[in-house]
């Protein structure tokens, strides 16, 4: 549980469902009473902020570096297996 910082209520959860409590519109939190549209603004840019993060690939994107070439095998198949054709109905 944590407390809003504006308004008495605690909220359960984690700090995105207080941030979602100040931004509000969202069905399932009560928007916070003391909220201002500029705090509204700031929560949701940390919302999206904190939703690009997770985004984000893990690995670094060196431009530089080992860079493992893939030879492509290819299998040709003696004998090709026909599929019957299922009949419509
Ligand atoms: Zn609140």
């Amino acid at each position: 549980m944590i407390q809003c910082a504006l308004c008495p209520r605690k909220i359960k959860g984690g700090i995105i469902r207080v941030k979602q409590h100040l931004v509000g519109g969202s069905t399932e939190i009560l928007v916070c009473p003391k909220t201002t549209p500029e705090i509204q603004k700031e929560m949701k840019a940390a919302l999206d902020a904190g939703k690009r993060e997770r985004d984000r690939p893990v690995y670094d994107d060196s431009e530089e570096g080992d860079v493992e070439e893939d030879t492509v095998e290819v299998i040709e198949s003696s004998s090709t297996t026909r599929k019957m054709p299922l009949g419509t109905g």
